[in-house]
């Protein structure tokens, strides 16, 4: 068994589309970034490549690197766990925590779980994915952006 643990954050901003867990969230703004700024994918890549030894995304998918610009995050974890794979290791369960003040995420999760579990070949059951707010401190209280924690296990 390998466990690994993700963090990611991205900051609000206009003009961009919310994209959470591959879900298309309806929001007044969306997360600034290189890529689709999909923290919680972000976050979930980074725990499958740490508990693999792999490095991090940011390492696989530079930022510099004019290819990933708005690239959609699901088919970067997709990638990653291909990677993974070639390792030895397989996916067994993730369990995910989004911190953010609003939007509510509550109707969104399932979906966000099974475009998360699909892209890592396994069920829903198998990714946990749970929303909070940080009870209005700090700058996710303020609403400024976005906070992700990610733990993977592999086996
Ligand atoms: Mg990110």
């Amino acid at each position: 068994m390998r466990v690994g643990i993700g963090y990611d954050s991205h900051r609000f901003a206009d003009r961009r589309k919310l994209i959470l867990g591959g879900v298309t969230i309806p929001h007044l703004q969306g997360l600034a970034g290189h890529s689709d700024a999909d923290a919680v994918t972000h976050a979930l890549t980074d725990a499958i490549l740490g508990a693999s030894g792999l490095g991090d995304i940011g390492t696989m998918f530079p930022p510099t690197d004019p290819q990933w610009r708005d690239a959609n995050s699901i088919e970067l974890l997709k990638q990653a766990y291909q990677r993974v794979v070639a390792t030895g290791l397989n996916f067994v369960s993730a369990d995910i925590t989004v911190i953010l003040e609003r939007p509510k995420l509550t109707q969104y999760i399932d979906a966000m779980r099974d475009k998360l579990a699909a892209a890592l070949v396994t069920g829903t059951s198998m990714v946990a994915v749970k929303a909070k707010t940080n009870e209005g401190m700090g700058w996710i209280g303020r609403g400024e952006g976005v906070a992700v924690i990610a733990v993977a296990v592999l086996q």
